[in-house]
């Protein structure tokens, strides 16, 4: 430990060097309320984290950093479906390769997703085709104030596109401290995205759709153990049927998603990509070469490297396409989360 605190360089998948005051590991819901409520007591913020894989620190955090590692999978089964409890510190990832080991088929398409599984609610972890919504019974949230805990269930969690009510209505004080997944034994595999599109749904095996996913993925997106990144730095901004008819008719070959409610997704890194800034660097900071949704550290980048490029990147893409993106990373300072489209705008 330095006199800046605890660095959190391997804690923060940009390896961004920053620090906390404290770090705290956290194995069981007790040791996470007495943490907590020692860390209120001595007047410090306190944040909750994961694997660091969906943040980026601004500047150093100034005060105690909780992370998440209550484990634990239990599993029960009826003539339906398979019934996962799982611990919230549990890795994702290695959540879907338990359930392939066992036999246990539906989380194939989210495989290599990095993170704990009691992020994976908070912004309804997604990709190829699938999303935490399609197979989530419920969370279970924990009310650090007064040790309280209870269960939300899926309809209750007002899952949409990369959002749900833990980002809005439970950010203070609450704790997700474990998810019930359901897995329907009748088993039908999505291939509607991507390289999937291209395997026979009628003789296609989970462990298939796994591999596929899992070379793609690590064929088309940085490693975090090897670059600094956090996935899609923006989401795919939703717009009006008229104002994606605007841009159709102009750039023909934006990839679009109709949504449920006749808005139209754009995909973001189209929208990057086309105003040429693949590659652009500002200081430590780049546009990934094959993945213009990425922002990475490419050499030694600072928060502000990172501050400064996704800036001038989201204005690039307001001048040309008059879109606003906004972060799917969520942005902490010194004393917790900031709001991030202030802070890019
Ligand atoms: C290379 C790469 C690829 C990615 N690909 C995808 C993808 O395909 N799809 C996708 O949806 N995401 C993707 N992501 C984003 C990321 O993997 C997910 O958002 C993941 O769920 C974050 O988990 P985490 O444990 O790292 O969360 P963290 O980054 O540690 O935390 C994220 C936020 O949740 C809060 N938090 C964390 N745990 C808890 C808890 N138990 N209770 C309450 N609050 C909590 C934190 O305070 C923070 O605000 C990718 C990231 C990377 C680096």
């Amino acid at each position: 430990m330095s006199n800046q605190g605890q660095s959190l360089k391997h804690l923060n998948t940009f390896a961004l060097p920053v620090y906390a005051t404290r770090v705290i590991g956290i194995n069981s819901v007790s040791t996470l309320i007495t943490a907590w409520h020692e860390a209120r007591m001595a007047d410090q913020s306190v944040l909750l984290l994961g694997e660091g894989s969906n943040v980026l620190f601004v500047e150093d955090f100034s005060g105690t950093l909780l992370l998440n590692r209550i484990k634990g999978i239990s599993c029960t089964e009826d003539s339906g479906a398979w019934y996962l409890h799982v611990g919230a510190g549990e890795n994702w990832h290695q959540l879907v390769c338990y359930t392939l080991q066992h036999c246990i088929r539906g989380l194939e398409n989210l495989a290599l997703i990095p993170g704990c599984v009691g992020a994976a609610p908070i912004q309804n972890i997604g990709a190829y085709g699938v999303e935490l919504q399609n197979v989530c019974q419920y969370v279970d949230l924990l009310d650090l104030n007064n040790g309280v805990s209870q269960r939300l269930m899926v309809e209750d969690c007002q899952f949409g596109y990369r959002d749900s009510i833990f980002k809005h209505c439970y950010k203070e004080g609450f704790a997700i401290i474990a998810v019930g997944i359901k897995l329907t034994k009748a088993w039908i595999p999505t291939l509607s995205h991507g390289d999937l599109t291209q395997l026979d749904p009628l003789t296609v095996t989970a462990e298939e759709i796994f591999n596929q996913v899992c070379a793609t993925r690590r064929r088309k997106l940085p490693d975090p153990a090897v670059t600094g990144n956090a996935g899609s730095f923006f989401k795919n901004p939703i717009v009006s049927r008229k104002k994606a008819m605007e841009i159709l008719k102009k750039y023909p070959r934006v990839p679009y998603y109709i949504q449920p409610d006749h808005c139209i997704k754009l995909a973001a890194g189209w929208l990057i990509d086309s105003c040429a800034l693949k590659g652009h660097r500002i200081g430590g900071a780049a546009v990934h070469q094959q993945q213009a949704l990425v922002l990475i550290n490419i050499n030694n980048a600072v928060s502000q490297d990172i501050l400064d490029l996704a800036r001038y990147v989201r204005r690039q893409v307001v001048a040309k396409f008059a879109i606003y993106l906004e972060p799917e990373v969520r942005f902490i300072a010194a004393n917790g989360e900031i709001n991030s489209v202030e802070c890019v705008g």
